[in-house]
C-alpha cells in the first residue's frame, strides 16, 4: 500500500523535526546515516593509546594481590575537551544505546587483545541504579560482551553503599570514600578465573581498586581493566 510508506516516512520526518537527533560530542543535528556521534567526530576521535599511560602511576596505589595485568580505554581526555560530553552523556542522556555502541567500539579495539572468562561491570548501588534506570557500565560491559563475545557476569559483586562523588575530593579523601562499598556474593563462581572489569571513567582508581580488593577475596582471581575513558591532566 503506497499510501501508507508516504505516510509513514512523512512521520519520521516530522519526528525529526520536532526531536531533532544531535551528535553526543557536539550537538550539531546529525544527517541520516549518522548514529549518535556525527562523521567529523568520529574522524577527530581522541583514541587512548597504551604508550600514554605507561608510568603514570595509576596500578602503584592498587595493592599487590589485585594489580591487573592490562588496561585498555577507549579514549582520553581532558576539561577542555568536547569528548568529555561523551561521558556525561553515557551517564545522564537518554540515549540508552550510546554505552552499548561505546562498549562495542572499545571491545572491537581489545580483540585479539585479551583472553578473559568473564566481564564483571562496576555495580551502582541499587538504589542509585533504579533512580538512574541503567547503570552506565553495565552497558558498557554488554557492548564489549558484543563484541567479544564474552559474558557479563552480575552476579558476583554488589555495591551496599552508595557512596558520595568521588569529584573534588583529595586522593586519601577518595580512598576512604570508596572503603567497604562492595561486597562479594559468588566467590566460588569466580575462584581461578581472569575479569574483565569495566567502568565508565577511571581517574585515581580508588574506586575499581575497591572493587578489585573485594573479588580478590574470591582466590587467584587475575584481572585486566577496561573503561570508556581516562581523564588526562
Ligand atoms: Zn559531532
Amino acid at each position: 500500500m503506497p499510501h501508507r510508506g508516504i505516510g509513514l516516512s512523512f512521520l519520521n520526518a516530522l519526528i525529526e523535526l520536532l526531536y531533532p537527533r544531535l551528535c553526543c560530542v557536539c550537538g550539531t543535528g546529525l544527517t541520516r546515516g549518522e548514529n549518535l556521534l556525527c562523521t567529523s567526530c568520529l574522524y577527530d576521535f581522541p583514541f587512548f593509546d597504551a604508550a600514554l599511560i605507561s608510568g603514570d602511576g595509576l596500578f602503584s596505589s592498587f595493592e599487590e594481590k589485585c594489580r591487573p595485568e592490562g588496561f585498555h580505554s577507549l579514549f582520553y581526555y581532558n576539561k577542555y575537551s568536547k569528548y568529555k560530553n561523551l561521558v556525561h552523556a553515557v551517564k545522564y542522556r537518554s540515549q540508552k544505546e550510546l554505552g552499548i555502541f561505546l562498549g562495542k567500539m572499545l571491545g572491537e579495539r581489545m580483540r585479539g587483545k585479551i583472553q578473559a572468562d568473564a566481564i564483571i561491570p562496576v555495580p551502582l548501588h541499587a538504589a542509585r541504579e533504579k533512580k538512574r534506570g541503567f547503570n552506565q557500565s553495565q552497558r558498557i560491559a554488554c557492548g564489549i560482551s558484543e563484541a567479544l563475545g564474552i559474558e557479563v557476569w552480575e552476579d558476583v559483586i554488589v555495591r551496599v553503599k552508595d557512596n558520595i562523588s568521588q569529584t573534588g575530593l583529595e586522593p586519601e579523601e577518595r580512598r576512604r570514600n570508596v572503603e567497604n562499598i562492595f561486597e562479594l556474593r559468588n566467590p566460588a563462581k569466580i575462584n581461578g578465573k581472569h575479569l574483565l572489569v569495566v567502568d565508565d571513567v577511571i581517574t585515581t582508581g580508588a574506586t575499581v581498586s575497591s572493587c578489585l580488593k573485594v573479588l580478590a577475596d574470591a582466590g587467584n582471581v587475575r584481572y585486566t581493566l577496561a573503561c570508556l575513558a581516562r581523564p588526562l591532566a
